[in-house]
């Protein structure tokens, strides 16, 4: 099949978060299962730590008067079947941040850049001659693409095409406000309830997910939850009506990108083999570097993320007082909103012998961090997947989550059961309060206390295969019912 993926971020051109993981990863293994994939996405500059990919094209525009007069595409074809497609427009992708500035606040003209974003793909698939099976859209940056396809009247892009939106979060809606209608090119009549229109608004999401054949999420557990009003966020009524073409699929790692045995940043290299020794001396060096006391005995607890409400972080403000009398440490890594920066920063003075922080997004820090970890902490208040804790479970760092979502399909809760099947793989908590906080840091404690229980967990975490090799499969099944939809509608 030919797909084009459509995405404002694949690594490794452009990577905020998982987003940028699963775009480059899925791709990368479908190609390698036999698919023909073209990604398409804006070119961000400052995302890209190598040399610029080769220009394609010059000179082209979408001709819709508030876009930039002229854009490009670049190139790359990183192997077989895999090719990377960046529209080059300066002077709305080349800035310090995809979505907004230094701090944290969405540019004001996001809808300007990602309306002419949708419009851009549809002209680069014309003048490429792409030839398209299905269209993978990502998240609400792509959403409007199908309704810019079927009111523009130059698109040579007629056959019919198989769409599939994938919602990565839900949090993230593409949501406008009615003023800026404008910028969609598209008739009135389309801003309606049976249309875009959403809660008074407009949604770039809601495009996607109304024009899609199929609609996915990245778990089974995150599927179920978005119907109901809790999490679905104004969304729960327009799913539940397109319940039937819902999935919910895992998303899968790299496991050649992320591997403990060849990872150049890590003080120790290390498999399953030698990971007592290997995380051991990864552990030590981290300590000694962050400043907390080098002690192999007490259990060193990770944390990597993006800084907002959804990754939870406040949740060690509930129970620090109780944490800090228990000797564990905390390594937290992270960006994001500037409140919860001030609170890890504050957090890690008060108590510099247990909790050590860094503000900003380190790859490298990243990586060691997952080996050093003895345990990994996320308390998200949703989970939509998770990648941090498969890739946790990898340098076997086992995790302690808040059972939602994602972390519910992919962490194996250790019970005396489980952990005598030698099948568990973390830690739930179910509630988020300081009493459930307390309650599972406990039982943390005491497994890592004994070394027999604590090596059942790293070695049954690190051989759980999160790869792409169940969800490749998966996606193809969608694909193909995506298609035959498709034809059947003559879209
Ligand atoms: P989300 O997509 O919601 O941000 P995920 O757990 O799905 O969360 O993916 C997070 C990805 O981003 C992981 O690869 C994680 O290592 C990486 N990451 C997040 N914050 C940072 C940071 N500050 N520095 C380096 N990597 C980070």
């Amino acid at each position: 099949m030919n797909i084009l993926m459509v995405s404002a971020e694949a690594f490794p051109f452009s990577k905020t978060g998982g987003l940028g993981d699963v775009v480059g990863s899925l791709s990368q293994a479908l190609a390698q299962s036999g698919e023909q994939v073209t990604v398409l996405l804006p070119y961000w500059p400052a995302g890209h730590a190598g040399p610029p990919p080769a220009r394609l094209a010059t000179g082209l525009n979408t001709s819709f008067p508030g876009d930039p007069a002229e854009f490009g595409i670049r190139v790359d074809r990183p192997h077989e079947g895999l090719t990377y497609l960046l529209i080059d427009a300066p002077n709305l992708f080349d800035r310090a941040g995809l979505y907004g500035d230094e701090t944290g606040r969405a540019y004001l003209d996001n809808v300007a850049r990602f309306t002419f974003f949708g419009r851009a793909v549809l002209k680069v698939i014309d003048h490429c001659s792409l030839p398209t099976d299905v269209l993978h859209l990502h998240d609400w940056h792509a959403g409007l693409l199908p309704w810019q396809r079927r009111f523009s009247s130059g698109s040579k892009t007629v056959a019919p095409v198989g769409i599939v939106q994938t919602i990565h979060n839900i949090a993230y809606q593409g949501r406008f406000a009615a003023d800026d209608w404008k910028w969609t090119g598209l008739p009135r009549s389309a801003f309606s309830l049976e249309g875009i229109e959403f809660w008074g608004d407009w949604s770039m999401l809601k495009a996607g997910i109304l024009a899609a054949d199929q609609i996915t999420t990245v778990s089974p557990t995150y599927a179920q939850e978005l119907l109901g009003a809790d999490q679905g966020k104004g969304f729960e009524g327009i799913l539940a009506s397109r319940q039937a073409r819902l999935t919910g699929i895992i998303n899968g790692i790299d496991r050649d990108k992320w591997n403990p045995a060849s990872d150049s940043h890590l003080e120790c290299r290390y498999d399953l083999a030698t990971v007592g020794v290997g995380k051991a001396a990864c552990k030590r060096r981290l300590q000694l570097d962050w400043g907390l006391p080098a002690r192999h005995d007490v259990p060193l607890i990770g944390m990597v993320g993006r800084l907002t409400e959804q990754k939870g972080i406040d949740a060690l403000l509930l129970f620090a007082k109780h944490l800090l009398n228990r000797e564990t440490q905390f390594a937290i890594l992270g960006q994001g909103d500037r409140n919860l920066e001030e609170l890890v920063t504050q957090l890690a003075e008060c108590y510099p012998d247990r909790v050590r922080a860094k503000i900003g997004f380190h790859e490298s820090e990243a990586r060691r961090i997952y080996a050093a970890a003895d345990g990994f902490f996320m308390p998200s208040r949703f989970e939509p997947c998770g990648l941090s804790q498969l890739l946790a479970m990898r340098y076997g760092a086992i995790p302690i989550v808040h059972a939602v979502g994602g972390l519910i399909d992919t962490v194996v809760d250790a019970t005396p059961s489980t952990i005598e099947r030698r099948t568990a793989t973390g830690f739930h908590f179910h509630r988020w309060s300081e009493e459930a906080l307390i309650g599972v840091f406990a039982r943390v404690e005491e497994a890592f206390r004994s070394r027999l229980v604590w090596d059942g967990l790293i070695a049954s975490a690190m051989q759980a295969d999160w790869s792409w090799a169940k969800s490749v499969p998966q996606y193809q099944r969608v694909y193909g019912q995506a298609c035959r939809f498709a034809q059947r509608a003559g879209s």
